[in-house]
């Protein structure tokens, strides 16, 4: 498991193949197989990440468990091609409020976290206010969440039921999600040359980073040739 965030987590549930089976799905146009990954094997490898034939890059998959605030979720449930909740051979399966009650936790900035507008773009953000404004952020996202949590616990107890009971549950921003991701590593790529650009959020740049470590282990030439050669 790789902890993100201040209670979020990512963990790499399961993988298929290995940086050999891009090279056998490339190398099968020539009815060729090979069992160990050589040094012409991973030249292959970036030659094909070089002149964008990717398809043997979606022989292999990741599958994923994350933690992460919605606002996260929903960031990344915009990656839709070869890791989706559209395709067919991949999938996005998220923990259901209708069904469970399990622990409500939220995503909140340390009180050094808070971070000003930036100066000169439109989105992201600039440098971290410091504690005066930090401590009284922190303290009203809080009772925010507290008051919205006891009409919530007041819903619960009074019968009414979960799916709409949820309406109460404040900071749906920062409420804590829990999903299965499942992507090629074509997707896997894709997802990570964008969120850990400066350009994407902070908090789906640490995400990233994470999935990005246990890729990198996992498919150490395949990934780096797809980092470095495609966007
Ligand atoms: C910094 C940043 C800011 C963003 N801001 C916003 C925002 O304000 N609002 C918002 O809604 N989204 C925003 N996004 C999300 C963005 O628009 C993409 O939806 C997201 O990054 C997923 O990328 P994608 O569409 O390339 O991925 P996928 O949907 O997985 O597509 C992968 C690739 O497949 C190809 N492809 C996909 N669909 C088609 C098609 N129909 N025709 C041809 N080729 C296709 C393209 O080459 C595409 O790059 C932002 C993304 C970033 C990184």
């Amino acid at each position: 498991m790789k902890k993100v965030l201040d209670k979020g987590y990512v963990i790499l549930v399961d993988t298929m193949g290995s940086d050999l089976s891009v090279v056998n799905s490339a190398r099968v146009s020539f009815n060729k197989a090979t069992e160990t990954l050589r040094d012409e094997d991973q030249k292959l490898i970036r030659y094909l990440a070089k002149n964008d034939h990717t398809s043997p890059f979606r022989h292999a998959t990741m599958q994923f468990e994350i933690y992460a605030p919605l606002m996260v979720a929903r960031q990344w449930w915009k990656y839709i091609i070869g890791s989706s909740h559209q395709d067919p051979f991949a999938a996005w399966n998220e923990s259901s409020r209708r069904y469970v009650t399990e622990a409500i936790e939220f995503y909140i900035p340390e009180e050094t976290a808070w971070r000003s507008k930036p100066e000169n773009m439109k989105q992201g953000s600039g440098n971290n206010l410091g504690m005066l404004i930090g401590k009284e952020a922190s303290q009203k996202l809080l009772s925010q969440i507290e008051e919205g949590m006891k009409n919530y616990d007041w819903a619960i107890e009074n019968g009414i039921a979960t799916e709409q009971a949820r309406l109460f549950i404040p900071s749906a921003y920062g409420l804590m999600v829990r999903w299965y991701w499942t992507a090629s590593l074509q997707g896997v790529a894709h997802f990570l040359n964008q969120r850990t650009d400066a350009h994407a959020q902070f908090e789906i740049r640490a995400y990233a980073e994470a999935v990005k470590g246990y890729a990198l282990d996992k498919f150490p030439i395949a990934i780096e040739a797809l980092l470095e050669n495609t966007k």
